[in-house]
């Protein structure tokens, strides 16, 4: 059987192994969410392979069967088997949000190119929301490499959206965020902002394109008051990260993109994409 072949088995069979592809995929974003920004911030001996996974209370070394996704976490009943720790419920969420989102990258687009395309843009944006959320801050080794795929990916017509409108998107989207940041903090002598909503921005316009910068921001920004209400209670002491927001509403946008209703926030210029 070949690849053409295999592409035409039933999407019941090609849903249920996208969700585990997810599960995996999850269970390995939830070591980078751990130990990249702990790596970047200067911790020693912390390599995204190396050492071997540990509980990070009683660094015990893991059995195989303790890091099998959600099945080990719902096994030890969410704690370690060596020092009876709770294990945080991060990395449980990452791994079904990861198992959805192939899930549901292959029900909408089909087995092939363009799920695993679109699967890796959201699979980074999740990586990054997680992040941002635990340590306020969206590693550069992850944001400019997303920014410049999207831009490549556009070039060879793998996003469906055409290469100037990527690039373009790329660059707005900095200067747009970039730009509100300046102009806050000048006003308010605050920094608005981390200094990476910008590119993160930059490489949402990449993969969206440019029309979807005006959606975006305004997507975002309810998601971001609605999440700093909930993470907050309406008190105005705590930063609330904008990363999660952004993700968030890129896939908002990607989900509604085809929606009439959208060409009135884009004004009629969105490309229809993948
Ligand atoms: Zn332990």
């Amino acid at each position: 059987m070949d690849l053409v072949e295999l592409t035409r088995l039933p999407l019941a069979v090609w849903v249920p192994l996208a969700a585990l592809l997810g599960l995996v995929l999850g269970s390995f974003a939830g070591v980078v969410v751990y130990r990249l920004p702990r790596r970047l911030l200067g911790e020693q001996g912390l390599g995204l392979c190396f050492p071997a996974s540990h509980c990070t209370t009683c660094q015990h070394p893991l059995r195989w069967w303790h890091n099998l996704p959600v099945f080990s976490y719902l096994w030890l009943r969410g704690r370690c088997a060596f020092c009876n720790a709770p294990i945080g419920l991060s990395n449980l969420w990452l791994e079904l949000v990861f198992a959805a989102l192939w899930a549901g990258c292959v029900l909408h687009l089909g087995p092939g190119r363009e799920a695993l395309v679109w699967g890796g843009f959201f699979s980074v944006l999740v990586v990054l929301c997680f992040i941002d959320a635990q340590t306020m801050f969206l590693p550069d080794v992850l944001t400019l490499p997303l920014a410049l795929a999207g831009c490549v990916l556009a070039l060879a017509g793998w996003t469906g959206v055409d290469a100037l409108s990527a690039c373009l998107g790329a660059g707005l989207g900095w200067g747009l965020l970039a730009g509100v940041a300046w102009l806050f903090e000048r006003w308010r002598g605050l920094p608005a902002m981390g200094g990476g909503d910008p590119k993160l921005m930059a490489a949402l316009g990449a993969w969206l394109g440019w029309p979807a910068l005006l959606p975006l921001v305004l997507f975002a920004s309810v998601v971001h008051l609605a999440y700093a209400l909930v993470l907050t209670g309406g008190r105005r002491q705590q930063e609330v990260p904008f990363g999660p927001a952004l993700a968030v509403a890129a896939a908002f946008y990607w989900i509604c993109r085809d929606q009439p209703w959208m060409s009135l926030l884009t004004g009629g210029l969105s490309a229809p994409l993948g």
